[in-house]
C-alpha cells in the first residue's frame, strides 16, 4: 500500500481516493477528537480502529460519501 493512495476505512467499501469517480467525497476523521473518532470507528464496524492505540490509524483514515 502506498502513501499517496487513501482507501475508504468504512467497512466493505473498496474505494480509494484515486480510483473513485470524480465526484466522491473523502471525509477525514475527525483529528485531535478522540471521542469522534472512536464513534466514526463504531460506525463503521471497524473494531479494529477502536482504541487509543490506534489513534494513528485515524489520522490517515478517511471515509468517501
Ligand atoms: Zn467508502
Amino acid at each position: 500500500m502506498t502513501k499517496s493512495r487513501a482507501q475508504c476505512a468504512a467497512y466493505g467499501c473498496n474505494s480509494y481516493a484515486y480510483k473513485c469517480p470524480h465526484l466522491t467525497r473523502f471525509h477525514a476523521f475527525p483529528s485531535g477528537d478522540s471521542a469522534r473518532c472512536e464513534d466514526w470507528a463504531r460506525r463503521l464496524f471497524r473494531a479494529d480502529l477502536l482504541g487509543k492505540a490506534n489513534e494513528h490509524k485515524w489520522k490517515r483514515a478517511v471515509v468517501c460519501s
